[in-house]
């Protein structure tokens, strides 16, 4: 059997003549020799009747006491409503179909309700359709505790949810259709000339995605990643071929070099990000101060990045939602935090980056002529990172797409 994993973001489910175009998309898989396994999100966006977000309204006015169990339940109903729409648009031009829950198709998940994650999966049903011929829809975004609680898998969820069935199924390909044509070299909503990536790694999509880039869930990757199977970012209403998520490895066997001559791969970034500075010149003990910061905000579930201790001072970033936590728990020990609130990371990424001299030099030079500051850097070998204030955010982005002619 060649089982053929194709996920359907919310948009393209939205409306009758799109629901055509993704039925297109499923019988040219099955014209082709494929068992198509169907991965749905919940259709729409913010604002429109069954979108999570939607749901999530509905609740939130009432009480702000709903578990998030019940919240689990409640939002994995947007997955069931596109689902079931998506089983009588097939069966209703001459396709057999069949809807799975994520639980139904054996998605078992860890008991993080809200952002669960997949510990196994068990796809002996999924299998026993797809040997009757049927095509499998599967509600994304949601799984299933060992004791058989619904949970959900946080935002862009139903991306992994593809990525897992398509390793459990050992699946010759894993498709995700989306609004844009495939992965871009930055987000198109900001940047007019960005351009489709046609073959990129899976190592820098991973980061691409890690780093802002939401067209595709990191955990989706990395899932992919561990088994090999080609990932394919597409647009359900085009032809065009998308772009290939792949290792090196994988295709230098068929005799091309997916990075050549390129530096940088892609701009991402991720806005609303406070920077937290602790002065630790005076402090009596510093080695104390290190452990207790850090401990304290792991303790507090709030997760940091950038961190740059320096004998001066210990400085890092926390989600602009979490700023307030932050500091004052941070008071609470003692510290004097300032923060700066409303910042954005902006990154640029490539497998090229390593060794290769002046890309610093390069994109300094970009922000300074663009007139923004750099609050702080980072790199390693595929990725720089620099902090800058949110209101720069979209003007660094666009000035770094043109230093690097990343351009169509
Ligand atoms: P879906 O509902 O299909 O999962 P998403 O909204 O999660 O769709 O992802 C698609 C969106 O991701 C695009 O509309 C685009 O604005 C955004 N995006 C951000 N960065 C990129 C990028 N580098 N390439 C393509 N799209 C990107
Ligand atoms: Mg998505």
């Amino acid at each position: 059997m060649r089982v053929l994993v194709q996920k359907f973001g919310g948009t393209s489910l939205a409306t009758a003549e799109r629901r055509s175009q993704v039925t297109a998309k499923i019988s040219e898989a099955i014209r082709e020799g494929f068992s198509p396994v169907v991965v749905v999100s919940a259709i729409g966006r913010t604002g429109d009747p069954y979108a999570t977000d939607t749901f999530i309204n509905m609740v939130k006015g009432i009480s702000t006491e709903l578990p998030q169990r019940e919240l689990d339940l409640l939002i994995s109903c947007g997955e069931v409503i596109s689902g079931t729409v998506m089983v009588s648009t097939l069966k209703s031009l001459g396709f057999d179909a069949v809807l799975l829950t994520g639980g139904q198709a054996g998605i078992i998940t860890n008991n993080n309700f809200g952002d669960a994650r997949i510990i196994r999966v068990e796809p002996k049903k999924i299998v026993e359709h797809l040997k009757e011929g049927k095509v499998v829809v599967v509600t994304g975004f949601q799984g299933i505790t060992e004791d058989g609680q619904v949970t959900t898998l946080g935002r862009g969820g139903s991306d992994t949810t593809a990525s897992a069935l398509g390793v459990a199924l050992n699946a010759e390909a894993i498709d995700i259709y989306t609004d844009v044509e495939g992965i871009m070299t930055a987000d198109p909503r900001i940047v007019e000339d960005a351009r489709i990536i046609d073959v990129v790694t899976y190592n820098e999509i991973c980061q691409l995605a890690h780093q802002g880039a939401k067209v595709i869930h990191p955990r989706a990757v990395e899932i992919a990643m561990q088994r090999n199977i080609p990932l394919r970012i597409k647009c359900a209403f085009s032809d065009a071929p998308g772009t290939l998520v792949t290792s090196l490895q994988a295709d230098m066997s068929v005799g091309t070099d997916i990075t050549g001559d390129r530096t940088i791969t892609g701009i991402a970034h991720t806005p609303k990000v406070t920077q937290i500075c602790i002065p630790t010149l005076n402090l009596p003990d510093i080695l104390l101060a290190n452990k207790q910061i850090f401990r304290g905000m792991a303790l507090a579930d709030i997760s940091v990045d950038f961190i740059s201790v320096q004998p001066e001072a210990i400085l890092y970033t926390v989600r602009d939602d979490e700023a307030d936590k932050a500091v004052k728990i941070l008071e609470n020990m003692g510290f004097n935090p300032s923060v700066v609130p409303s910042c954005a990371k902006v990154s640029i990424v490539g497998a090229g980056i390593h060794g290769v001299p002046g890309v610093m030099a390069d994109m300094a030079e970009a922000l300074s002529d663009a007139g923004v500051r750099i609050l702080q850097s980072a790199d390693s070998h595929t990725t720089i990172w620099v902090l800058v204030d949110q209101e720069n955010m979209v003007k660094a982005v666009q000035a770094l797409h043109k230093k690097f002619k990343l351009g169509a």
